[in-house]
């Protein structure tokens, strides 16, 4: 296992994926943050965890639906850090509403960003942590990628396709020292979730505050939403040296919710 290990967060300008890259920081790891948003407000963040951490943080602006920019993005940490020991796919969007409704061009994107923008990280990363015999990959799935929800087909869609390609990746991966682990959250209330609950009080014709309380929170039953340091303290674990055992699995981490 190297000393000071290289990171990619994909999608970590916000919510859970910012969350797992101050976990990462935290922890003495390089950072390469990636996603979108105001660039001076990206800028402060990549100087503010490079400071508090004495770590090196650099930023890929890298549009997660092209896969020229996802092998880029992927050099340029090559380039910044030497090697990349790991990889979480973490950037995702998400839609809601009925299938007869739903807008094709918004199917593509979630399964371009939530799906094969994995594939293509992965692939090009793969080669080099199986040669070095070490590598962690950790995919953001959600519980979504286990169980369903009407009004989320796209989402649904690619979330248990990474499920599986995770198990794929463990395969490839298992006799190289190279791991590979789904998260599976539950409720986390990041942008990405602030954003859906006027979506689903539209489309099942309820108030915004009946959809926390009934469509979000009902489904976890300690009641109670996720948070990003529960899981970047997750992620952390599982890329340590305790965790070298533990792959091609789907962690639950949901309150409950996939148990019910
Ligand atoms: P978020 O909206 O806060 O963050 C999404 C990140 O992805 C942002 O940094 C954004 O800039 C980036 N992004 C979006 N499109 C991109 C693109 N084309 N190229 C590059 N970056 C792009 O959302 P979040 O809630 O933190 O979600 C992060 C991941 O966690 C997603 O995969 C999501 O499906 C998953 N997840 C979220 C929840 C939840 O409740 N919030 C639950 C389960 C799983």
């Amino acid at each position: 296992m190297p000393q000071k290990l290289n990171a990619i967060v994909t999608g970590s300008t916000s919510g859970i994926g910012l969350g797992i890259a101050e976990a990462f920081a935290g922890v003495g790891m390089n950072v390469m943050l990636n996603g979108f948003g105001d660039p001076g407000e990206i800028e402060a963040i990549r100087q503010r965890l490079e400071k508090e951490n004495a770590v090196k943080v650099v930023y890929s602006g890298a549009d997660m639906t092209k896969p020229a920019a996802i092998r880029s993005m992927v050099a340029d940490a090559e380039e910044a850090f030497g090697q990349v020991d790991i990889l979480v796919n973490n950037a995702g969007i998400q839609l809601v509403s009925p299938i007869e409704d739903f807008p094709e061009e918004k199917w593509d994107a979630i399964i371009a960003i939530n799906l094969s923008s994995a594939f293509h990280a992965t692939k090009a990363v793969f080669a080099g942590m199986k040669a070095r015999g070490f590598g962690r990959i950790i995919n953001i799935a959600s519980a979504h990628g286990l169980v369903a929800s009407p009004f989320k087909s796209a989402y649904v869609a690619a979330k248990h396709g990474i499920v599986g390609f995770t198990k794929t990746i463990a395969l490839e991966g298992a006799e190289f020292g190279v791991t590979a682990n789904a998260i599976c959250p539950g409720y986390v209330r990041t942008p990405l979730v602030e954003k859906q609950i006027p979506d689903t009080a539209k489309a099942r014709g309820m108030s915004e505050e009946d959809v926390i309380k009934n469509v979000l929170l009902e489904a976890q039953p300690t009641k109670q939403f996720v948070t990003v340091e529960q899981i970047g303290a997750f992620a952390v674990f599982l890329t340590s040296a305790n965790a070298a055992q533990i792959t091609g699995a789907a962690h639950q981490i949901d309150g409950g919710w996939v148990a019910k």
